[in-house]
């Protein structure tokens, strides 16, 4: 292709969906809190079923300005398909081999997994695109919400009020709607942080992209991991010479001393456990990059050294203790939070989200019976993924504990072992299928 922009990311509505949304065929009325990937998610499938929905976002700016390098599922991309998105080569970047380099920059291992990775804002867009206006409210964060038989009442930060059926929360880890009605479901911190950047294409001397672009790269240093992977670039670009390579580096990292002292700015200011990256002090981005070049292979150091914006977030697992029930459910990251290891988040969310417009549809009408089914199923599969997520993370977590308090269930650290299991099809993982 030589155009000089990206192609448009396809999204066509199917016919049911905007005229299910005009009143047609009513089911009932959802209000979604949450307009980021499981809310859009749960939005659009909703409102193809024909039901009345309205999305509540917290933020006023377009989200499409976050997020990074994400791995992808078939499962993914068959909700999307079947919310009308197009899944073609402009969805991601192609990746096939897998390689461990060791320190001293040699190939330690190699094998083949093929995989999709694509860009947080390559998801959300078509998404975002085929919900009708009038169907979010951006700027909007809930406060408070009152739970009826037969209603729920939400009200809003600029004091409107809102009623429905139903009322999703897909608020997120930090989930207002989960703190109101389950206030004892927290995340618990892994012990560990990913530091995360990309790099652009363009940017990448010519030696270091001719051994890293095609392939999906691993470095292993003692009690950490370091994962790199070509994703989209600037505007979902997947033309060669536009995209990016993505980093995501695990590190072992004190709750109480070292992350706050990460989230901390050059005023002194300590921003809780989770920092904006221009506020990261330019003294740490030095740091993390010296430690990279003792540490990693001097081709995957380079590409922390060349990344402009560093930047990191703590790494959490959460388990909800009930994700649906009377005439309110949880959804994505505010119902289970799994380590990033199987890159199932956004998968989650979609699959989430279909079971519970499906069991909606199966149950005639009947929420609160709708929703203690989806409890069950869901949770399920939540604890599951979250539980494989801690298997994979735990010889991070447990790096710094003496090896006689480790729990019995850790993946080996090896090559073999981590190149076959990060991001690995969903339908290979056993145990998340298990009866
Ligand atoms: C290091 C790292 C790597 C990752 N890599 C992958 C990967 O490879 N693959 C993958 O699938 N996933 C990955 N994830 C996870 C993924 O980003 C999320 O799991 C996924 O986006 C789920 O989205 P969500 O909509 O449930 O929550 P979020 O995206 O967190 O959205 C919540 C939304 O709710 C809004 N909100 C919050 N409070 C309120 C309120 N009171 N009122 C209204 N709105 C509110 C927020 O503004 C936000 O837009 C990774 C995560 C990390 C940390």
């Amino acid at each position: 292709m030589t155009t000089s922009s990206p192609p448009e990311p396809a999204a066509s509505a199917p016919a049911a969906h905007d005229a299910a949304a005009q009143g047609g065929r009513r089911k009932g009325r959802a209000l979604v809190i949450g307009g980021s990937l499981g809310g859009l998610f749960a939005a659009n499938l909703l409102l193809a079923r024909g039901w009345d929905v309205r999305v509540y976002e917290r933020a006023a700016d377009d989200l499409a300005t976050r997020g990074a390098g994400i791995g992808t599922h078939h499962e993914l991309f068959n909700v999307m398909r079947e919310i009308g998105i197009t899944i073609d080569e402009t969805i991601g970047v192609a990746v096939n081999r897998r390689m461990c380099l060791a320190r001293d920059g040699s190939l330690v291992y190699e094998t083949t997994l093929p995989q999709t990775m694509s860009a947080w804002a390559r998801i959300y867009r078509p998404l975002k695109a085929l919900l009708p206006d009038r169907c979010y409210r951006p700027g909007t964060a809930l406060t408070g919400l009152q739970e009826h038989t037969d209603r729920v009442v939400a009200t809003f930060s600029d004091g409107s009020r809102d009623e429905a059926d139903l009322l999703i929360g897909a608020d997120g880890i930090r989930s207002t709607v989960r703190a109101q009605w389950l206030p004892a479901s927290v995340p618990v911190y892994a012990g560990y942080i990913a530091w995360r950047g990309v790099l652009e294409e363009s940017a990448m001397p010519p030696a270091l992209h001719a051994q890293l672009m095609p392939n999906y790269s691993f470095g292993l240093p003692e009690g950490e991991m370091m994962l790199a992977y070509p994703v989209p670039g600037r505007g979902e670009d997947v033309r060669p010479g536009h995209r990016g390579y993505n980093f995501v580096w695990y590190r072992p990292t004190d709750q109480h001393t070292t992350l706050r002292d990460l989230c901390t700015d050059a005023g002194g200011h300590c921003h809780g456990e989770s920092i904006a990256p221009p506020l990261i002090r330019p003294e740490l981005i030095s740091a993390i990059r010296a430690t990279a070049r003792e540490v990693l292979a001097p081709q995957i150091a380079q590409v922390v050294e060349l990344t402009t914006q560093p930047f990191f977030q703590a790494i959490y697992d959460l388990e909800s203790s009930c994700v649906g029930r009377g005439r309110v459910a949880l959804l994505g990251d505010a119902a289970f939070v799994a380590r990033p290891h199987i890159g199932a988040g956004v998968s989650k969310a979609a699959l989430d989200a279909i079971d519970l417009a499906n069991g909606l549809d199966a149950a005639g009408g009947d929420i609160p019976a709708a929703l203690a089914a989806y409890d069950v199923r869901r949770r399920r599969f939540g604890a599951r993924v979250v539980e494989r997520s801690r298997w994979v993370g735990g010889y991070i977590q447990y790096h710094n504990t003496p090896r006689a308090q480790w729990p019995g269930n850790i993946m080996p650290f090896s090559p073999e072992h981590v190149l076959r299991e990060i991001g690995a099809p969903l339908a290979q993982i056993r145990e998340l299928h298990a009866g």
